[in-house]
């Protein structure tokens, strides 16, 4: 299972340690993998890859995995919406005749450009939860790992680890 180039994320090691949940998140809130900590996860701005390009974990693990990571981007932009209105609150407390437009548009603005800002990071963020709370099961490890090195060496041995998800066997 050793890549050529000795890539540290063989079965036994994935198994053997898992990242601690405050490492998951580091990672998550600075953009990189949760499993590995590599970089590069993103091919644009807004364009996440499939997998890591470092470990070869795949982000979306199931279909409509990612609307966890709406639901961060949600928080992320309400956040910082609250101390605005409070802010507002109570600046239009001590000048009762102040106007609305300014703090309006700004806080829209902030709706706005926000969740778009955060985009990729509430991916990264999500995917940290969800290592977190779903450890890697040995066919996705398995799978990451057979991504990594894609040429095929013909019938190689190839153990069985893949728990299959249909189970095919007779
Ligand atoms: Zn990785």
């Amino acid at each position: 299972m050793m890549g050529a180039m000795g890539q540290p994320f063989g079965v036994e090691d994935v198994l053997k340690g898992r990242p601690a949940p405050r490492t998951l998140l580091r990672r998550g809130i600075s953009k990189r993998c949760p499993r590995c900590g590599g970089g590069g996860l993103f091919a644009g701005y807004f364009r996440m890859r499939e997998r890591c390009p470092t470990c070869g974990y795949q982000f979306e693990r199931e279909p409509g995995f990612f609307v966890g990571a709406w639901f961060i981007n949600f928080g992320i932009a309400e956040g910082l919406l609250f101390p605005i209105v409070m802010l507002f609150g109570w600046w239009k407390n001590v000048h009762p005749d102040a106007g609305v437009l300014g703090p309006a548009i700004l806080g829209a603005a902030i709706a706005i450009v926000g969740p778009i800002v955060f985009y990729p990071f509430s991916k990264t963020i999500w995917s940290a939860f969800d290592l977190m709370m779903v450890p890697l099961e040995v066919s996705e490890i398995v799978a990451a790992a057979d991504a990594l090195d894609d040429e095929p060496a013909g019938g190689r041995g190839r153990e069985d680890g893949a728990v299959g998800d249909e189970g095919s066997e007779p």
